[in-house]
């Protein structure tokens, strides 16, 4: 397969392992923030390729386990009305809210329908005039821009009955405060889809403020080593920057069209992350031009602050402290059949990824 095959031919990945070992010299610990890297990482087994001097550590790169419990809550309290339907991504219908789900709500006769993108929860809104129906827009720079190209459709269109319902986030405020909690991390490896959006920019601030290396990684096995290997040579040679390995689909000033978007639709404001608490000027609100569709403006959403899973450690696995292996409830109580916590329900979650594949 070309363009995989590539990516995955044994003889590199061995030059780069050999590389990896002649290089690492100091311990060092590395911390992917995204999902995708986080499955590719287990599934290819890297960790049991590399020294013991390199460690991997998962951060908050799943949308879904970052995502609050209240976030769930306002969409099944949207849902239990008799006016709205909730259009939304598979995944987020099996997370936990304080007492339910939207599967749950969905099997107790609510009005959840699956979709695999905001066009498709605009185009039942067309369908169904009668009903206000809401799609809650959850991930980072990736699938943001999608959100706002929906809005803007909405906005032309003049659809007066689709709201968003906005859980967006943007990443690198997230790095810093990890940083700034002083969890121990020696370098990122940055997010390939997030960086295809934004470029290469946006990770500067981490290495001048806190001389951090960033490398944008690809998700093969052979960007993945290559990445490792960039970033364990900027820590040996303490010269921390930003890199891009990913340079097949990265380019320093990310899709320009895409940015202008997320800009016409969308400000900063302070956000809620599950580990990390509100984290400043690291979410999307709609902006004021756009307050039509804006769920939270349109509907009385006014919830108390819920309480996480007894037992879960959902929180400190997201900020590196802790593994899914930590987790007295990992593979016996929670499973992805039966998940406690948000990081077992997504298939980009730490805990799943390391019950599937370690
Ligand atoms: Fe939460 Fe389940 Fe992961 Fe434990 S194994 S931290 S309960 S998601």
């Amino acid at each position: 397969m070309r363009h995989i095959d590539e990516y995955r031919d044994k003889k590199l990945v061995d030059v780069l392992l050999k590389q990896i070992w002649e290089a690492s010299k100091k311990p060092i610990r590395l911390m992917e923030v995204c999902g995708g890297h986080t499955v590719a990482i287990r599934k290819f087994g890297i960790p049991a390729l590399l020294p013991s001097t390199i460690q991997l550590l998962s951060g908050p790169g799943c949308p879904v386990c970052v995502t609050g419990k209240s976030y769930i809550d306002k969409a099944i309290k949207l849902v239990a009305r008799t006016d709205t339907i909730v259009a939304t991504y598979g995944d987020l219908v099996r997370v936990p809210g304080s007492g339910s789900t939207l599967e749950k709500e969905r099997a107790n006769g609510a009005d959840v329908r699956m979709v695999y993108s905001a066009l498709d929860a605009l185009e039942i809104a067309k369908q169904n005039p009668a009903k206000k129906v809401i799609f809650p827009g959850i991930g980072f720079e990736t699938t943001s821009p999608a959100s706002a190209v929906t809005v803007l459709r909405a906005k032309k269109e003049n659809t007066e009955n689709f709201y968003f319902l906005s859980a967006h986030k943007i990443m690198p405020p997230a790095m810093e405060v990890l940083i700034d909690e002083e969890v121990q991390i020696d370098g990122y490896i940055c997010p390939g889809h997030v960086s295809t959006i934004t470029g290469s920019g946006i990770y500067e601030g981490i290495v001048d403020k806190f001389g951090l290396g960033c490398v944008i990684t690809g998700f093969e096995p052979v960007d993945l080593l290559q990445g490792i290997l960039m970033l364990v040579r900027q820590f040996e040679m303490s010269s921390p920057k930003v890199e891009i390995q990913y340079k097949r689909a990265v380019k320093p000033e990310g899709n320009v069209k895409a940015l202008k978007l997320l800009d016409e639709v969308f400000e900063q404001r302070d956000d809620w992350w599950r580990g990390l608490g509100i984290v400043p000027k690291s979410g999307f609100k709609l902006k004021k031009e756009f307050e039509c569709f804006d769920a939270e403006e349109n509907f009385d959403l006014e919830l108390p602050e819920a309480e996480e899973e007894k037992g879960c450690i959902c929180g400190a696995i997201l900020k590196g402290l802790k593994r899914p292996a930590d987790c007295k409830l990992f593979g016996k109580v929670c499973t992805p059949e039966n998940p406690v916590g948000a990081c077992m329900v997504s298939a980009e979650g730490a805990c799943q990824a390391y019950f599937r594949y370690e």
